[in-house]
């Protein structure tokens, strides 16, 4: 199932996508029991929102081997996790800001893991009743930034450097999926999941002895190798098998 959070004639809305129907539900998926109303609407009549409103927005760093090489990392045997802070959160279609103390803002294109219950300190045997379901990320970075900083707060929080969507695809396999970063029309990323070092059971099951994950909230599991700038004017998708596209422009 394809869930999505919408508006239409400016009120916000959460919904079952089959096809390109819409059929609005009573209140979020994230709680329990959610009926369909009988109300629909066709895709094209409804403007997309972020599918999720998290309490955090945790990142995995350096998670495929491809992509440590290129940055000239070293390896680690723990998951790198940072968080991005909500106000970097937009939606598909939406505007990705390029700020003035940047001159190289790059796309990073993430299978994204959407937590469906309250946890805390669970196995990965337990992880799989967790997840909600999964969607696709942008871990937008200035990259400038990054290297001169030493720490990624600044480089990855800048408002508008986190879209998230276009919608949550539940019942999904996640461990091998062809996930791809397009930049106006050409393929710059291209890679699949089987690649994660850390795998997803894992990532879930390491955060949450760090941190209660809650409903809603999302993980970002890191990006593979063929990051690159983006500027002004740019439209940036990230499609992963078995979900779509999210595309945004770059201003
Ligand atoms: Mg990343």
């Amino acid at each position: 199932m394809k869930y999505i959070r919408f508006s239409h004639h400016e009120k916000v809305y959460f919904g079952e996508l089959e096809g390109e129907t819409v059929f609005v539900l009573d209140r979020s998926y994230f709680e329990g029991d959610c009926q369909r109303t009988g109300v629909q609407y066709n895709l094209n009549e409804v403007k997309l929102l972020t599918p999720v409103q998290p309490s955090k927005i945790l990142c995995i760093g350096l998670n495929y081997a491809k992509h440590i090489e290129e940055l000239g990392h070293a390896h680690h045997e723990d998951p790198v996790i940072f968080l991005k802070p909500l106000t970097t959160l937009i939606g598909p279609e939406e505007e990705i800001i390029i700020p003035s103390m940047s001159k190289q803002v790059e796309y990073e294109g993430e299978l994204v893991v959407v937590i469906g219950k309250s946890l805390k300190n669970v196995t990965e045997a337990q992880v799989h009743d967790s997840i909600f379901g999964y969607t696709c990320g942008n871990d937008v970075t200035a990259r400038d930034l990054q290297r001169k900083d030493g720490q990624w707060t600044r480089s990855k929080g800048f408002d508008t450097f986190c879209p998230i969507g276009p919608w949550i695809v539940t019942d999904l396999d996640p461990s091998e999926l062809e996930i791809r970063s397009v930049l106006n029309g050409e393929v710059k990323q291209s890679s699949n999941t089987e690649y994660l070092i850390h795998t997803i059971p894992k990532l879930v099951s390491y955060i949450s002895q760090i941190m209660t994950l809650y409903p809603g909230d999302v993980i970002m599991t890191g990006t593979p190798e063929g990051v690159g700038p983006m500027k002004a004017g740019d439209e940036i998708s990230i499609q992963i098998e078995g979900i779509g596209g999210l595309r945004n422009i770059v201003s």
